[in-house]
C-alpha cells in the first residue's frame, strides 16, 4: 500500500531581496549549479518507491531564476525516486521580472501545471516600497503570457497592509487581479517578521505600520470583494473558484499530510514528527558532497502539541476541524474538553458547529490569533 505524499522543494535564490521578506534566500546566484547537484543527491538519498506523490511545489526564494533544463532534472530525479501519481499537481513560483513567454511555455512542456505568481501589486508605489524588481506592466504581462503558454491554472499573489495603503488602493489591485480571470488568488498581510529591513525602520520610528483595526477591516474587505466574483475563501489567506482550483499542495499541508522538503532550509513532516535542513546553501552542498544528510533538527510532537496543530491548521480553512476524527485521533470529545471556549466564541459569532465541524465566521478569522491562544493556554 502506498503512502499519500507531498513534496516541497525550496530555491533559496533571489535576485535581490525584498525590504519585508524573511524567508531563507541569497542572491548569489553563481551557486545555483552546485545547488541543483545537491539537492538530486537529497531526492536520491530519501527516495522510497511506496510513497505515492500528489503533489510537487517548487518554492522559494525565487524558483523561476532556475533554468528550465535544471527544473526537469529535479521533476525527473523525483520521478525516478518516488511513485509520482499521474494527476499530480505541479506548482513553481514564478516571480514577474524573471520570465518571458518562451520560459513559461518550456515550464509547461516539462511538466509545471500550476503557476503561483508573486505578483504582490499592480501598483508601482507599493512594489517599490516593498523592493520588489518588478513594475505593475511587468506583472500584468506575466499574467497574460502564463496564458499564452497555456497555463490554466495560476495564482496570483498580492500583499495588502502596506504602511501607505487605503480601502482604496488595495480594492484597486483587488479588482484588476479578478479582472486577470485566474483561477485562484493568496492574499497576504504584510507582516512585519524581525530582523528584516522593515521591520528596523518601524523599530527606528521612520515608518508607521497600520493600525490593527485597519488590518482587520481590511482582511474582511478582502474577503467580502472577493465573494462577489465567486472566490471562495478556503483558507484564511486563500481563495479559489471552487474546490477544483484549490491549491492541493497547501491543503495537504493543512489536512496534516506527511511531506518531503528538499533543500536548505526545508523542513519535512512525517505523521507526527517535523525535521528542518539547516539554513546554509554551502552547508547543505557540504553535507550532500559528504554523503550526509542535511538535517539541523528533528522533534517529535507530543499529543497535545499535535493536537493544538490539528485545531490551528484546521480552524484556518472554510472546511474547520472535523469532530469525529478529532475524537478517534485524541480519544477526547471536542464540545466537552474546550466547552468554555466553544460557548465564548460561538456565543461572540466567531464561530459555529455544523454536523461534524467546527468552524470559524469570518469575524472568527478576523480574530483567529486570539482564539488559537485560547486553545492553547488549555491544551499545554
Ligand atoms: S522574491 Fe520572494 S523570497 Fe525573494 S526576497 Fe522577495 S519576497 Fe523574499
Amino acid at each position: 500500500m502506498c503512502d499519500k505524499k507531498s513534496i516541497y522543494i525550496h530555491i533559496p535564490f533571489c535576485v535581490k531581496k525584498c525590504v519585508y521578506c524573511d524567508f531563507y534566500s541569497k542572491t548569489d546566484l553563481f551557486l545555483i549549479p552546485g545547488y541543483i547537484n545537491s539537492l538530486q543527491k537529497e531526492i536520491k538519498a530519501r527516495s522510497d518507491l511506496k510513497d505515492k506523490i500528489n503533489t510537487i511545489y517548487f518554492g522559494g526564494g525565487t524558483p523561476s531564476v532556475l533554468p528550465v533544463k535544471k527544473i526537469e532534472l529535479l521533476l525527473q530525479t523525483i520521478d525516478a525516486s518516488f511513485s509520482v501519481s499521474r494527476k499530480v499537481e505541479v506548482t513553481l513560483e514564478v516571480n514577474p521580472g524573471t520570465v518571458d513567454l518562451d520560459y513559461l511555455m518550456e515550464l509547461k512542456k516539462v511538466g509545471i501545471n500550476r503557476l503561483s505568481i508573486g505578483i504582490q501589486s499592480f501598483n508601482d508605489d507599493k512594489l517599490r516600497f516593498l523592493k520588489r524588481i518588478h513594475t505593475a506592466d511587468q506583472a500584468i504581462k506575466t499574467v497574460e503570457n502564463a496564458e499564452k503558454a497555456g497555463f490554466d491554472n495560476i495564482s496570483l499573489d498580492l500583499i495588502y497592509g502596506l504602511p501607505f495603503e487605503t480601502k482604496a488602493l488595495w480594492l484597486k489591485d483587488l479588482s484588476t487581479a479578478v479582472s486577470m480571470s485566474p483561477t485562484h488568488l493568496s492574499c497576504y498581510m504584510l507582516t512585519l517578521e524581525p530582523g528584516t529591513p522593515l521591520d528596523e525602520k518601524v523599530k527606528k520610528g521612520l515608518i508607521a505600520p497600520l493600525a490593527p483595526s485597519t488590518l482587520s477591516t481590511l482582511f474582511k474587505k478582502t474577503s467580502r470583494f472577493l465573494s462577489e466574483f465567486k472566490f471562495e475563501q478556503y483558507e484564511i489567506s486563500n481563495f479559489s473558484k471552487g474546490v477544483q482550483t484549490r491549491s492541493k499542495h497547501n491543503s495537504a499541508y493543512w489536512d496534516m499530510i506527511s511531506y518531503y522538503g528538499f533543500g536548505a532550509a526545508a523542513h519535512s513532516f512525517d505523521k507526527n514528527s517535523r525535521s528542518w535542513n539547516h539554513s546554509s546553501i554551502n552547508k547543505y552542498i557540504k553535507d550532500m558532497d559528504s554523503g550526509r544528510l542535511p538535517v539541523e533538527g528533528r522533534e517529535t510532537l507530543t499529543r497535545e502539541q499535535e493536537m493544538l496543530e490539528m485545531i490551528l491548521l484546521r480552524l484556518r480553512t472554510l472546511d474547520g476541524l472535523d469532530l469525529e476524527k478529532f475524537s478517534t485521533l485524541f480519544c477526547v470529545c471536542f464540545e466537552n474538553q474546550f466547552k468554555d471556549i466553544l460557548e465564548q466564541v460561538i456565543g461572540g459569532s466567531m464561530g459555529f458547529i455544523k454536523g461534524n465541524r467546527f468552524a470559524l465566521t469570518l469575524e472568527g478569522r478576523a480574530r483567529l490569533n486570539g482564539i488559537v491562544e485560547a486553545f492553547a493556554e488549555k491544551i499545554l
